[in-house]
């Protein structure tokens, strides 16, 4: 994308980034912080959000936060608990970043282990929903707030074998676009899907593992639509499904 981001972007934005810890999360996480934003980050390996901290303090960026959060688990009670944390630390919340998912095997719909479609339809689809349920009294505190859904290519495509993970991909932009069409009027908060690409990172890895990572961008390579999207200057686009790469 032809967009260069200012120093200061993001200054006092707080923007919470689910699967922080590691691939697109961990990139979008510390880029948000050297672009002037308090980050929240959640994921459920305490090390890896860590070790994304210990980065951003490094750096002498803001101050980040740490939520360990299993979405696999989470109960509607604990997204409630994670807003009030929230409220109560910041006071609203300018961006939100759903990053984290979940590959599940690759296999036919006629195989697909139904343990696991509920479990990939969990984190993908109904945790991402429920976080949004619970923060959507703290994005409306922000003058210009941001919702992010990330998509991928079997979202907005059908291919075979990619079984739950295309559907909740699929699920997700239609949430994204019920939820923008809900939010138009009365609100400042806009709402919109990405979809990053092929990006060296393990899901990547996982999903093609006879593919020479180095031939794909790293999370580093496509940060400049996570920023213009969480920045002032995408206030205007709104229930869009966009790529940070162009689709092939
Ligand atoms: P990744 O490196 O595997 O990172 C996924 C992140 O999600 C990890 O931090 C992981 O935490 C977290 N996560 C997974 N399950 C979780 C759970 N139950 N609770 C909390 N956190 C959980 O994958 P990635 O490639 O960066 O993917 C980031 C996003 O981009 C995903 O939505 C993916 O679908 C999308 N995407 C990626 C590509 C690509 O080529 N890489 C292409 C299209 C779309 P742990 O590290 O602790 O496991």
């Amino acid at each position: 994308m032809d967009y260069t981001a200012t120093p200061d972007l993001l200054k006092e934005r707080i923007i919470l980034v689910t699967g922080a810890g590691d691939g697109i999360g961990r990139a979008a996480a510390k880029s948000f912080a050297a672009h002037g934003a308090t980050v929240i980050l959640l994921g459920r390996t305490i090390r890896k959000l860590e070790f994304v901290y210990d980065e951003i303090i490094q750096a002498n960026h803001p101050k980040p936060a740490i939520y360990p959060m299993n979405l696999e688990g989470a109960s509607p009670k604990d997204y409630e608990d994670l807003a009030e944390i929230i409220y109560k630390e910041f006071g609203r919340l300018d961006g939100l970043l759903h990053n984290a998912s979940m590959l599940g095997k690759l296999t036919p719909l006629e195989h697909y282990d139904i343990n696991q479609w509920y479990q990939v339809l969990q984190v993908n689809l109904n945790a991402p929903y429920m976080l949004t349920r619970a923060c959507l009294g703290l994005l409306k505190q922000s003058s210009d707030a941001s919702i992010v859904f990330t998509s991928s290519n079997v979202g907005r495509k059908g291919r075979a074998y990619w079984g739950a993970y295309a559907v909740s991909k699929f699920a997700q932009e239609g949430l994204m676009q019920v939820l923008a069409d809900e939010l138009e009027q009365n609100t400042s908060i806009r709402v919109n899907s990405l979809n990053p690409g092929k990006t060296r990172t393990k899901m990547r890895s996982d999903a093609y593992p006879g593919e020479n990572p180095n031939t794909l961008p790293a999370p580093d390579e496509i940060m400049n639509i996570y920023l213009y999207l969480m920045g002032a200057d995408s206030r205007s686009v709104h229930g869009q499904a966009l790529d940070a790469q162009p689709m092939v």
